[in-house]
C-alpha cells in the first residue's frame, strides 16, 4: 500500500476537483459553439466568394463579348451605308458590278442580322450574370461580416476560458506539491486509465468512483488502509478516500 496520510488523501480529491475541471475547460476551448458557428460561416464565405469572382469574371468577358459585337455591328453597318451609297451614286454602270454590289449588301444584312441577334443573346446573359453578381456580392458582404462578429466572439471565448485554465493549472501546481510524488504517480496512473476519475469519495457505503456499495469487510478494509495509506474500491480500482 502506499503511504499517505488523511490529510494528503483530502488533497488528492481536492487534486481531482481541479484536474476535472480543467478537463472540462479543455473540452469547452476545443468545442466552442462560436467556433462550430465560425467553421460553418468561413466555410460558406469561401464558396460564396470563389462563386463571385466566377461569376464577375463571366460578365467581365461577357460585357467584352458585348463591346466586340457593337462595335463589329457598327462597322458592318457604316460599310453597308457606303457599299449603298455607291449603288445610288450613279457612277456604277456595268450590270455585273450591279449584281456584285446587291450581292454585297445583302451579306452585309445578313451579317448584321446574325450579330444583332447574337448580341441580343448576350445582352441577356449580360443581364442575368449582373443580376447575380449583385446577389453574391451581398452575400459576400454579409458573410464577411458574420465571420468578423462570430470570430471576435470566438477570441472572446477563448480568452475567458484560457484565463479559467491558467488560474486552474496554477491551482493544481499548488495542490499536487503538497502531495508525495508516489501518490501523485498512482493517481495519475489511474486517472489516464479509468475515464480522468482516479480517487473517488467514499459516500456512506458507495464509492463515488463507480457508484458500487461496498460490502460489510471491503469496508472495513477501507477504513483500516485509509489510516495509513491509499486504499482502493475493490469493484472500479480507484482510490477511495474517507471524508
Ligand atoms: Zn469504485
Amino acid at each position: 500500500m502506499i503511504p499517505a496520510t488523511p490529510a494528503q488523501q483530502r488533497r488528492l480529491l481536492d487534486l481531482q476537483r481541479v484536474d476535472s475541471a480543467i478537463h472540462k475547460l479543455r473540452y469547452r476551448r476545443a468545442n466552442l459553439p462560436e467556433q462550430k458557428a465560425l467553421d460553418d460561416n468561413a466555410e460558406t464565405l469561401a464558396r460564396v466568394t470563389s462563386e463571385y469572382a466566377t461569376a464577375r469574371d463571366r460578365l467581365d468577358r461577357l460585357s467584352t463579348q458585348q463591346r466586340r459585337h457593337e462595335a463589329e455591328i457598327a462597322t458592318v453597318d457604316s460599310r453597308r451605308k457606303s457599299e449603298e451609297g455607291r449603288m445610288y451614286s450613279g457612277l456604277i454602270r456595268s450590270e455585273k458590278e450591279v449584281d456584285a454590289l446587291r450581292a454585297e449588301l445583302s451579306s452585309l444584312r445578313a451579317r448584321k442580322g446574325d450579330l444583332e441577334d447574337a448580341l441580343i443573346e448576350i445582352m441577356e446573359q449580360v443581364e442575368d450574370l449582373e443580376s447575380l453578381v449583385a446577389t453574391l456580392k451581398e452575400r459576400h458582404g454579409e458573410l464577411t461580416g458574420a465571420v468578423a462578429a462570430l470570430t471576435e466572439a470566438r477570441d472572446h471565448a477563448a480568452t475567458d476560458i484560457d484565463a479559467e485554465l491558467r488560474e486552474r493549472a496554477a491551482e493544481r501546481d499548488a495542490v499536487a506539491k503538497e502531495l508525495p510524488g508516489e501518490v501523485l504517480e498512482y493517481y495519475e496512473e489511474l486517472r489516464a486509465r479509468k475515464d480522468g476519475v482516479g480517487v473517488a469519495e467514499l459516500q456512506g457505503r458507495t464509492c463515488a468512483g463507480c457508484r458500487l456499495e461496498l460490502t460489510q469487510i471491503e469496508l472495513e478494509d477501507v477504513r483500516a488502509d485509509s489510516a495509513e495509506g491509499l486504499a482502493r474500491c475493490e469493484q472500479c480500482g480507484r482510490i477511495l478516500v474517507l471524508v
